[in-house]
Order: C-alpha cells, then structure tokens, then sequence
C-alpha cells in the first residue's frame, strides 16, 4: 500500500519512477501495549492516508464494539489482525508494516509482546536506522523506557525519537514534558553507548493526533518537528558506510569455463572496476575484472547492491570468504570479545560447542568466558556463569576458524554474528563484536603498568632469535619427524630455544580419541598450531611434523600462526613412503584413514621449501631447513 498521490490517476508510470527513487527509512517502535504503541502505529497509517476506505469504517464499526476508546476510533484495531494470531500462540517475533509518503519510504519493524522484548528487538532491530522509544507522560522515564534505549543503543542505532506519549492526559503540560527530557537526558548520560546517536523528544497524543503527523494547536510552546516530520528528514545517507568495503562471498558461480563469479551483497563501502582486492581469511590479492548484475555491468557498486564479482586472477575464493580493499582490511582472527544477547530457553554455557555465522561466513565455536552479564534494568555489570533468556552479556568467544571481522559499530554488517545450536539448528543468540577489546591476538602490551608483561621484542633479545613455526607436511612416512628432531638437534646445539610439536605424540596427549580422517587430521592439525603459537609468543622457534593433507586445514593453521609459518612440503613419492612405512599406517589400511591411498593428499602449492627425502639425504634436508630460517632472518 502507499500513500494517496495525485500521480497514480495521471501518470501511474512517473509516480512509480518517483516511488522507486525515495530513500527508505527502517525504524522500529519501541515500548508496551500500554504505551500506546499500536495507537501510534495505527495512527501513522491513518493520518498519512494509509488505510482503505472499508477497513476504515469496519474499524470504526468495532471501535464502538470492542474498542477502549470511548468516542474516538480505536486505532489499535488497525494492528489487531496479527495480534489476533499471537493470542493464538502462533509466534511472529517481529512484524514488517510498509508505508509510504511523499518523501520516503518506510518499514516499521513492530517487535510484540513484553516477555520476549529483548530477543524480539534484537531480531528486529538490526537494520533499523531509527527508534522510537515511547513513554507515557504519566509515568514518564520507567524501567523498560531505560531498558529499550539500552537495547536501541547497543544494537547500533543512530537516531532515537524519544516520543513522550499521551500528553492530552497531562493536559499538553509544558513543565511535564521538560521533565521527562531532562530525565532521560540524566538518563542517557551514564549510558556511554548513546555517545554520537542523536536523540529528540517529542510531545504528542497518538489517540488524538496531536504532533503525530499534524502539528498539534494544543502544544504552541512545542516548535520542533512532529514526528512525521523527523521520520521524512532525519539524515541517514550519512550513517551508510561508503569507505570500507566489506563483500562478503555468499556464492560462487561458474556458469561456464570462462566465467568465475563471486556473487553477494555490498555489506558496506564502495568497489570499482580494477580495484585491488584482498580475499580473507586467506590473504590473497587480485583485482576487479568487471562488477556483473541481472541489469548488465557496473563500474562501481554501494551497499546494499547484490552484485556477483569477476576477478583478473584464478584464485581460490569460497562462500564465506570476505573481500576488503588491501589498504584497508578487516581484522582476521579466531578470539575477540562481543555482546551477546541470548535468544534461547536453554541458557547459554561457556565451553559448549556452537556453531557461529557471521555473514556467509561459518565456524564452530564456543563461549570461553562471561566477563560480566549487564541487567537491562539498572545497566549494572554482573557476574554470571551462564546467560538465560533475553539476558545480554559481554563474553569472549573462540572460534575454530578465523574469520574476518570488523567492530561492531564501525560496521554493523561485519560486526555482527548469530550463534546456532548444532542440535536444534535454531538461532539462540545474536552477537555484536567489541574489536577494541582484543584478547589473545598475541599482546605485547604492558598494561599493568610495573609490573609489565615480558615483551617479543625482549624475548628476542634473550634467545637471540625471532619465533616461528616451521610446519612439515607430507605423506606418512615422508619424513617429517626425523627431520623435525634432526632440525631440533642442530638448533639446540648452536643455542637456540625450540621444540617440536608432533601430531603423533599429540595424539597420546590432547589429541587421544581424535579421528584419523581428513577432518581428524585437521583437527589435530589446529591443536597443534595452536600449542606451537603458545610456544611462539614465549619467543620459542617451533617445528611442527604434521601430515596436514588439505589446503583449508593448512590455511586455517597458518591464520592461527599469522605471519609467523613457515611450510615445509616432503615431496617423497607416495611408493617410497609405503615401502617405508614407519607408523604401520599403510599396512593396517583402514579405510578412510591413508591419505594418498584412500583420500588425496592435496601437494601446497605455496610452500616455502619442498624437499624430497627419496633424494635428499638427512643432512641435506636439515641444512636446508636451517639454511631458510637463516635466509629469512630468524636466526
Ligand atoms: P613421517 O613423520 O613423515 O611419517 P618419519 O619421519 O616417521 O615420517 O619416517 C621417515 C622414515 O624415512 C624414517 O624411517 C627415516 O629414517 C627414513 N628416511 C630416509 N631418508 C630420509 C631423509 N632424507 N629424511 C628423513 N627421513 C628419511
């Protein structure tokens, strides 16, 4: 439905050009049924002739029925149709109402119901540009006044329209309104979140009409904008983020030899023809060959547009991979911090494994600590075990996979996640990531003042090196713990600090029970990438012998290591291994269990060294590997 405009009888072609063009504006109602909430609604429908003549006049026929109005139309009535289904238990968490005037287009998104406030406005507020927060002028600023604004905020709205309601009540009291804003204003003070949202107050009566969308006579001392007004102009263009380019892989289509697509939707910023890209978490780069729509080609494309990408290079992209300019990227990693808001009867519980989608993008993961849990009510910080129903916490999440992210407010696409359970399948949480509460990503900071942490830099300086990890991948019995222990000796007489992670000896020891299958292998490879990451940062060179046989598993190793990994392929042939056969593995046979034998080992293609021990001696091979650490400046 739209508005009544004169064009649709003269020119319905020219009015649907003009509808086409008008910005939309998303916002979403905020308050209890007593609040007024469907009065508002109904009454922006009303007064911006939304409504057909007999749904009109069969409201005014039950108003006189059923309505709590006395004499006016009960304008509630309007929302009543999905009201109806809710009593019945049927569950809606949020309803979409489209409207229209002029100027711009709208969607209310209309969260029921008061139990389920929070997860219903986190499942409906996350595209808004604008809340309403409704307060009653006779009770002015409540609890749930503080608790929606809190929610509003953290889910990153920009505008709030705080709209003081039912003032015909209060006799339109000049003194009554100025101290609700001035209470919300106390309010909003202590609320840091709201810091850069704007936020106005209007004095209105929905059930009259009062500043809704006709300015009201009874409030000459109000000049600011009826709400209406505020709804048509509150600035949003500038709240769209054009600089930072987030494209999140939702498809790769190959429709013929010679088309490779990458098609999803501009989460944020702006790409053009040529651009260098960056695909994450894997790091390579290419530019943009041609930006490909139903419509034809663009030479540039914004948020918001679904847009599939052509690339000049082959490289391995995959749904759930994020491309960003390569001056100015995302952050990678696989532990951050996040508000959390739980959606689920099941409380939620660190440690337990979740499956975490952010974008198109999936891991499994888990909640590894609760900093604290933030009462909606009184925004006190908490300590807590667990988070129940609708409660919101900040917690710390650790993934399996990196992923690229961004902060929360800075980008709310990328920023954002849900949490699946892997039982149910259903969404029992909604995440906003906070970037600038980093753990784990390798700090080197002295934040306890004198008692500052050891550095890398000193840990260098003491073991006189740099800490890498040297990661051997091959065939079973190509020859990656002998040389690993080998490479061990050597360093260790010269003086060096280092140790061998063995995926053998990890599956006795954090491993045990871990398949010997692809998936289990990569498993155990993360494990293992993990202890040596440890042993890094305690400035320790790392040498790591694990068959590795896939692509994702050594990519997903090498993110958990950053920059510091070094790959070592043992290119021995698949014949020599088996006549060798240290481990028994190919004698035994088992199925699914042989890389080479019954699944591929799939040969890196970027390692930094290849070394084939069929031909290369022992001592050989040990030098080489020392030679490259020495090449590189490690040692
Ligand atoms: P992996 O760890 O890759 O399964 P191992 O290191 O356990 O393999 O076994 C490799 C076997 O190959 C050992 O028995 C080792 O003595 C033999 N070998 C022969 N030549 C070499 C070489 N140049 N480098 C490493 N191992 C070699």
């Amino acid at each position: 439905m739209s508005h009544q405009s004169d064009l649709i009888g003269q020119d319905i072609l020219a009015y649907l050009a003009q509808h086409e063009r008008k910005e939309l504006l998303r916002f979403l109602t905020c308050g209890n049924v007593d609040d007024g909430k469907s009065t508002l609604i109904g009454r922006l429908l009303h007064d911006s002739k939304m409504i057909y003549e007999d749904h009109m006049e069969a409201i005014t026929r039950d108003s006189k029925k059923v309505g709590t109005t006395g004499e006016d139309i009960d304008l509630a009535l309007l929302v009543d149709g999905l009201q109806a289904e809710r009593e019945q238990g049927i569950t809606i968490d949020v309803a979409y109402r489209y409207f229209s005037t002029a100027k711009r287009k709208f969607i209310i998104a209309d969260t029921p119901g008061h139990e389920q406030y929070t997860r219903n406005m986190a499942t409906g507020a996350s595209t808004c540009d604008l809340a309403i927060i409704l307060i009653d002028a006779r009770y002015g600023v409540q609890t749930q006044t503080k608790r929606h604004s809190f929610i509003a905020s953290l889910l990153g709205i920009k505008h709030i329209v705080v709209a003081v309601n039912k003032m015909d009540l209060k006799d339109f009291d000049q003194g009554v309104f100025e101290q609700i804003c001035n209470d919300y204003r106390e309010f909003a003070k202590g609320l840091e979140l709201l810091d850069g949202n704007s936020v106005q107050f209007v004095p209105m009566s929905a059930l009259k009409g009062d500043n809704v969308v006709n300015r009201s006579e009874r409030s000459p001392w109000y000049t600011g904008q009826t709400l209406m007004e505020i709804l048509e102009n509150v600035e949003i263009a500038a709240d769209r983020n054009l600089t930072d380019l987030r494209f999140p892989v939702q498809l790769v289509t190959r429709p013929n030899l010679n088309f490779r697509g990458f098609a999803g939707t501009i989460a944020s910023g702006v790409v053009q023809k040529g651009d260098e890209l960056v695909v994450l978490p894997s790091g390579k780069t290419s530019r943009v060959k041609s930006i490909v729509t139903y419509d034809g080609e663009l030479e540039s494309a914004g948020p918001g547009q679904a847009v599939t990408l052509t690339l000049e290079d082959e490289i391995d992209i995959s749904r759930g991979d994020m491309l960003a300019h390569v001056d100015n990227r995302p952050l990678v990693g696989d532990h951050f911090e996040a508000n959390l808001v739980w959606m689920a009867e099941q409380p939620m519980q660190p440690g337990r494994k979740y499956d975490i989608k952010r974008a198109s993008s999936y891991s499994p993961g888990s909640f590894t600590r609760i900093a604290h849990r933030i009462d909606v009510n009184t925004l006190e910080h908490q300590n807590a075990a667990q988070l129940g129903l609708n409660e919101i916490g900040r917690v710390e999440l650790s993934l399996e996979r990196p992923i690229a992210y961004d902060d929360y407010r800075t980008n709310r696409a990328s920023g954002a996640f849900i949490v699946i359970d892997r039982m149910t399948n259903g969404t029992v949480g909604a995440g906003m990531i906070v970037a600038k509460g980093l753990m784990g990503q390798n700090t080197t900071g002295s934040q306890h003042g004198r008692l500052a942490h050891v550095t890398a830099s000193e840990r260098a300086a003491r073991f006189g090196q740099e800490p890498v990890t040297v990661l051997f991948t091959g065939l079973s019995g190509s020859g990656k713990s002998t040389i690993a222990y080998a490479v061990e000796r050597k360093l260790f007489d010269q003086g060096r600090a280092c140790y061998v992670v063995d995926g053998k000896v990890l599956r006795q020891d954090l491993s045990k029970g871990v398949g010997q299958d692809a998936a289990g292998r990569s498993e155990n490879l993360q494990k293992g990438a993990r202890i040596a990451r440890q042993l890094n940062d305690a400035g320790v060179i790392a040498l790591g012998a694990f068959m590795a046989p896939t692509e994702e598993g050594r990519a997903t190793a090498r993110h958990i290591l950053g920059q510091r990994c070094l790959l070592i392929h043992l290119d021995t042939p698949l014949d020599v291994c088996q006549a060798r056969d240290p481990s028994g593995l190919y004698a035994a046979n088992v199925e699914g269990t042989v890389p080479g034998v019954s699944y591929p080992y799939d040969a890196p293609t970027d390692a930094d060294l290849v070394l084939n021990t069929a031909e290369q001696d022992l001592d050989t091979c040990v030098d080489k590997v020392v030679g490259l650490l020495r090449e590189r400046k490690l040692i």
